[in-house]
């Protein structure tokens, strides 16, 4: 049994079938609606898919080839947690970052390598930390001991 959820538990789903192959996808709609540098979507049976608990909102679009591909997340916290098509009735790729257990992921490939932003792969060389970065945000200022707010928060240009 695989499980998976959004992050603030509204939505779960619990799934029995096999784990299909998973890929990095890095096209624009992909990182828009993660916000992320890629997608990872994992293929799963959708007649062994079941959401238990939570109905997640649905926005539709055309993917590149004009065909409607749906994106499924959490209406409370915005969690991306699956994408569904008609061309493709019997599948749903859910985003591998949703489940409990994200090792049963294996990706196999890449897709739209062309939209790749520099920033998708991580540099061998950049600092690591085991948790949060200590003395530097995540915007890369060091605090010197006091709390920097996110950067949109300073001289905003216009109200959040
Ligand atoms: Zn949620
Ligand atoms: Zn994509």
């Amino acid at each position: 049994m695989l499980r998976g959820g959004c992050l603030c538990g509204g939505c779960r789903f619990e799934y029995t079938g096999e784990v299909g192959p998973a890929n990095y996808c890095h096209c624009t709609d992909c990182r828009r609606s993660t916000g992320s540098a890629f997608n990872v979507g994992v293929r799963l049976r959708r007649e062994h898919f079941l959401m238990v608990a939570g109905s997640p909102h649905t926005f539709t679009k055309a993917g590149d080839s004009g065909a409607a591909l749906s994106r499924h997340f959490c209406p409370t916290c915005g969690s991306p947690l699956f994408t569904s098509s008609p061309r493709h009735p019997d599948w749903v790729y859910a985003k591998a970052g949703v489940l409990d257990d994200p090792l049963v992921v294996s990706p196999t490939h890449e897709s739209w390598a062309s939209s790749e932003t520099p920033w998708a792969r991580i540099p061998s060389g950049i600092a690591r930390y085991g948790k949060n970065a200590g003395g530097v945000t995540t915007h890369g200022r060091t605090t010197d001991g006091e709390v920097v707010g996110p950067a949109g928060l300073e001289p905003a240009t216009r109200p959040l």
